[in-house]
């Protein structure tokens, strides 16, 4: 199984977003207002895999009506995200990083994708989703479509950015090994487990990939630099900070287990794109 780290945009936010390590009025302000200087940049990841049962694609980054010329275009920025949003994310996507130029650039279109994964809702996972009409499946955990509504997530998930999507919705069933005991076993063989990774949403999943007694981790926004996990530092941005605890403690358990291949996160500034094979 081979999963190539895709770069598809940044996003220029406050240093608190992935070291806050608390969910606070004062981080949410900062997180609205911080001046340039008090932010830093963090790529946006997505995942293509060559999975046996065929192309798997995890997340969508940001779509090209952001950034129409490849840089930061703050009126655009507008035309896609409320007000609050683009405050929050600053976001860019150069040249060729949108999923679609990425995908024609090795040959393919949406229509060969087999299965999109969307982890969750947030605008910087979902919004590249225009981009991929055609694709076979488009999955999403029920739990995050379920709160989607919930007037916390209405600020943060534009459901213009998802809505029109044939989205499926997958269900969670008991997993023994899992922060929540939730999980999605997508096909059925334990290859691919959608983890429910509670705290920066209620219905975000990391993906477990697994082959040949080795495993990937793709965790999401659950974490977004290995120092989340090392140094019990939660993400400043999130809905419930006991929960993202919890799924930091079993990340990394993952971790640190001997048949870990590698554990990516959706926006680790550390992380350049590459291959990873297992
Ligand atoms: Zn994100």
């Amino acid at each position: 199984m081979k999963i190539h780290i895709l770069r598809c945009g940044e996003m220029r936010v406050s240093e608190t977003v992935p070291f806050g390590n608390a969910i606070s009025a004062a981080n949410s302000l900062r997180q609205l207002a911080d001046p340039d200087r008090k932010r830093v940049t963090l790529p946006v990841f997505c995942y293509l895999i060559e999975h046996p049962q065929g192309l798997l694609l995890v997340d969508a980054g940001w779509c090209r009506a952001i950034s129409p010329d490849g840089v930061y275009d703050p009126a655009a920025v507008r035309e896609v995200l409320p007000e609050r949003l683009a405050a929050f994310y600053r976001p860019t996507l150069p040249a060729g990083e949108a999923i679609h130029e990425q995908l024609a650039a090795r040959g393919l279109r949406p229509e060969d994708l087999d299965c999109v994964i969307l982890t969750h809702l947030d605008a910087d996972h979902v919004a590249g989703l225009c981009h991929l009409k055609g694709a076979k499946r488009i999955v999403l955990p029920e739990d995050e479509y379920f709160w989607s509504c919930r007037t916390v997530y209405k600020l943060r998930q534009p459901q213009s950015l998802w809505m029109d999507a044939p989205i499926e919705r997958l269900y969670y069933r008991g997993a023994a090994d899992a922060p929540n005991r939730w999980a999605v076993d997508l096909f059925g063989d334990e290859s691919v487990l959608l983890v429910n990774v509670p705290g920066h949403t209620d219905g975000q999943a990391a993906v477990l990939l697994r082959r040949g007694g080795r495993f990937v981790l793709l965790a999401a926004d659950a974490a977004f630099s290995p120092r989340n996990w090392r140094e019990d530092i939660t993400p400043g941005f999130g809905f419930d900070r006991e929960q993202q605890r919890k799924s930091l403690r079993w990340i990394a358990q993952k971790a640190d287990d001997p048949a870990c291949a590698a554990v990516l996160c959706s926006h680790d500034a550390a992380v350049a794109p590459h291959t990873v094979e297992i």
